[in-house]
């Protein structure tokens, strides 16, 4: 048997290949049978190049469904996917590319002129173009090429893809996936998320609205992977924009997004339980989902957002219950261990490092499983170290673990702050902060302190209409919370900086507040 990932999702499509599997925001419809026909040709071209074996083909294109298509050709011709943010620039592309070496780069047209050359000093033999309009070189040779294609062999651990991490805490480390990784995962969520083959709308089973980009865990894997695997179709847009994922609600079953697209869809007032009366789930992850979105969520929908944790380098690990019987879904936790995942959490402290934490114990975050990942590309060295004896993997996150095994992340490791020998967890304090009178939003930050070592800075958004003052919420803190954990100092500022999977670039605001008490 072929252990190739494309081979399970090509097995899964419906055996009517004249059925929509993709249709576009904009009207184009493209069939099962066309995804199978494109992507054999670019599979072809990517043959007629003569690549070696492991060949990485690095992406760095406008979200489109070519841009899908390309990504199962890579799978289907046994080649890695290595996709690159979008917004990336030059010094960025040359870090990656550089660090890579691709065999293959494809980029915008509107991007050759600066990617093209940064390519081709690494190394890299050929740069293909492929725009959002279906238009591109790589288009223009696939075309010539036969649609009829073999699925290349490939084992188990073969690799399937390179996925850069955000660079939320540091530079951004290539997580080697290989095919088991990938489909084991697959095959878990299309269980435990209950993937429906028949009813919904159409009465083709589910459908999904696909909004989120394609170079990062949740939208290439998490989202295409559960509706190719369930032969569902998905409504594809390119871009995310609330309005008009609002309008199509009525035609999907699944949607997924990170907490800021929910943020934003509820500022939609179309947003409405009679649009969600076809949805089945909506799933949340990437980034934390604030309480008050959940709730606000369950109200105007009647839905529960279902939340889930993972990350790049292990795809997903934990998910709140879909199924009644499992258990309610609670706001605030990202559920239980999905099935396959062993997930500890373990005492890094001294004199007790590598115990494992009492229920409601705070510790560092473990793993291990069939989608845990080959290892961080060309870096042994950190590979080593983000691994333990006993081979779990350190997943850089903080948590907890409750009586009733739901699991709650109240941090990164690099984000917890020691202040005057005690931590810190941002987390915590941030609950405090958003649950006052007039607050969007915060992010507590540790910077230098004299005295302390480090201390924590409030960082705090302000619901529009409402006057909050940075002093009030210090006091307010000091009035409900032990002196080490108050932060210093609290300022109100119009948004938090993010980057474009919603998350918090704490980072960036550790580094604009450093020089506060030195
Ligand atoms: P880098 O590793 O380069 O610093 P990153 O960790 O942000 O960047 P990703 O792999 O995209 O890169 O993100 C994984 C991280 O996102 C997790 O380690 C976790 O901190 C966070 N995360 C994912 N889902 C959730 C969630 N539901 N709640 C809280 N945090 C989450
Ligand atoms: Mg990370």
């Amino acid at each position: 048997s072929n252990a190739n990932l494309f081979a399970a999702l090509r097995a899964a499509f419906p055996a009517d290949l004249d059925a929509i599997a993709v249709e576009t925001d904009d009207g184009l419809l493209y069939t099962w049978g066309d995804l199978d026909r494109a992507s054999a040709m670019i599979a072809n071209l990517f043959f007629a190049l003569d690549l070696e074996e492991g060949a990485r083909i690095a992406v760095q294109v406008e979200k489109s469904v070519e841009a899908l298509m390309l990504y199962l050709a890579t799978l289907r011709a046994g080649y890695v996917f290595l996709p690159l943010n979008t917004a990336y620039r030059g010094a960025e592309i040359e870090y990656f590319i550089g660090n890579a070496e691709p065999a293959v780069v494809v980029c915008s047209s509107a991007n050759a002129d600066w990617v093209g050359p940064i390519a081709l000093a690494a190394g890299t033999r050929h740069v293909f173009t492929l725009n959002d309009d279906r238009t591109g070189t790589l288009l223009d040779v696939a075309v010539q090429c036969s649609d009829r294609h073999t699925v290349a062999q490939r084992g188990e651990d073969d690799l399937a893809a390179i996925l850069y991490t955000s660079g939320t805490t540091g530079r951004s480390k290539g997580a080697m996936l290989t095919h088991r990784n990938l489909l084991s995962n697959a095959e878990v969520l299309k269980d435990y998320w209950g993937w429906e083959a028949t009813g919904g709308p159409e009465g083709r089973g589910d459908v999904l609205i696909h909004a989120l980009p394609i170079f990062h865990v949740h939208g290439l894997f998490v989202a295409i992977h559960g509706a190719l695997l369930n032969g569902s179709k998905m409504i594809w847009m390119n871009k995310f924009d609330p309005k008009r994922v609002v309008a199509r609600l009525p035609d999907a079953t699944v949607f997924m997004g990170v907490p800021t697209l929910y943020v934003r869809m509820l500022a939609e007032p179309g947003l409405t339980k009679t649009a969600c009366r076809n949805m089945r789930l909506f799933v949340a992850g990437s980034a934390p989902l604030l309480i008050e979105t959940f709730h606000e969520w369950q109200a105007r929908t009647g839905h529960t957002i279902l939340e889930r944790y993972g990350m790049s380098e292990t795809a997903m690990l934990t998910s709140n219950p879909y199924k009644p019987v499992q258990g309610e879904r609670r706001g605030g936790t990202v559920g239980f261990a999905l099935p396959g995942v062993q997930l500890r959490v373990r005492s890094y402290e001294e004199g007790r490092e590598g115990l494992d934490c009492g229920t409601d114990e705070i510790g560092h975050i473990e793993v291990d499983g069939p989608n845990v990942f080959a290892g961080y590309w060309r870096m042994p060295e950190k590979t080593k170290e983000e691994f333990t004896a006993d081979g779990f993997f350190k997943t850089g996150d903080v948590g907890k673990i409750d009586g009733l095994g739901y699991i709650t992340i109240v941090g990164r490791s690099k984000d917890l702050i020691i202040s005057g020998g005690y931590n810190v967890y941002p987390a915590e304090i941030e609950g405090f902060i958003n649950e006052m009178a007039g607050v969007a939003e915060s992010a507590l930050v540790g910077v230098p302190h004299p005295d302390f070592g480090e201390v924590g800075v409030a960082v705090v958004t302000v619901k529009t209409g409402a006057s909050v003052d940075g002093e009030a919420i210090v006091a307010e803190l000091k009035a409900k919370l032990a002196n080490f954990k108050i932060p210093k100092r609290c300022f109100i500022v119009p948004e938090l900086p993010r980057n474009a999977m919603g998350k918090v670039q704490k980072a960036l605001l550790r580094e604009q507040h450093k020089g506060l008490f030195t």
